[in-house]
């Protein structure tokens, strides 16, 4: 992902989409489409524009403004209110999570965290460099797990105040200093829903930006216990039968292919 200059791009190809988004991180829509052309898009929003980045073939604007009134056709939406409900198309759900690391990245990072003096972009990179001591800042990941828990046939799923309503998914939790993605999932599902689990198998993983999370996923045989949510980190968590699912998170989040690998399995 590359920071580019912004100076002549409106006139060399006023036409090229891009994907906006305000400094409150939300994401500019129309007609269900966040792919809007540049250079008309900036003169209907009227905005000034913090940094563009470009991500293969993808512009990114990031909005100067927090939120003001659109014109017309024009809404913005929370970029996970996108792309959990709204969003359709797996190529652009794509896009999306790496228009909005990029964005809570830009965001976040403005001061050196070692002195406080302010950030300054470096072009072409990501990286940005601290104007007084020179360190260099990345975009951050915080690792986190899920974990789907098997028991036959049915999958343990849960949800929190977070989700859509309705929506339930696998169980998430973040790694914690000194731990191994293993032993996470161990604790995670202890804490949170007072189960304990076996027979740990990696299966995949996810940049998931909402804010900047890097999901490691694994299934899991449920060993013994009974369902004791943890009320700060969840409403419910039940177990369903492979033939009773619930609203569940859309095709392209490593939870739904999670699920989906069990349910091809218990066909
Ligand atoms: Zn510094």
């Amino acid at each position: 992902m590359k920071q580019i200059d912004i100076a002549d791009l409106r006139q060399k190809n006023p036409q090229e989409q891009a994907i906006f988004f305000t400094n409150k991180g939300k994401i500019v829509i129309e007609n269900s489409s966040p792919l809007l052309p540049l250079g008309s898009t900036l003169d209907r929003l009227g905005m000034s524009i913090q940094a563009v980045y470009r991500k293969e073939n993808i512009l990114i604007v990031h909005l100067d403004e927090e939120e003001k009134s659109f014109p017309a056709n024009i809404t913005v939406l929370l970029a996970r209110d996108y792309f959990l409900l709204l969003c359709d198309q797996p190529e652009i759900e794509e896009m999306i999570l790496k228009a909005a690391h990029w964005m809570v990245a830009n965001r976040t990072n403005q001061f050196c965290s070692c002195c406080g003096s302010a950030l300054e972009k470096v072009l072409e990179t990501t990286e940005k460099k601290c104007t007084s001591c020179q360190r260099s800042f990345f975009p951050k990941l915080s690792p986190a797990v899920l974990v789907l828990i098997e028991r036959g046939e049915e999958i343990l799923l849960a949800r929190g105040s977070q989700h859509p309503l309705g929506m339930y998914t696998a169980l998430a939790g973040f790694i914690d200093l000194g731990e191994s993605a293993e032993q996470t999932v161990h604790r995670e599902v202890r804490e949170e829903v007072g189960l304990e689990v076996t027979n740990l198998k990696y299966f995949g993983s996810q940049s998931w930006p909402f804010p900047d999370s890097f999901m490691m996923a694994f299934q899991a045989d449920y060993l013994h216990g009974d369902i004791n949510i943890d009320p700060n980190e969840l409403e419910e968590a039940r177990w369903f039968h492979r033939d009773e699912m619930p609203l569940l998170p859309p095709p392209s989040t490593l939870s739904r292919r999670l699920i989906d690998s069990f349910l091809r399995r218990k066909k």
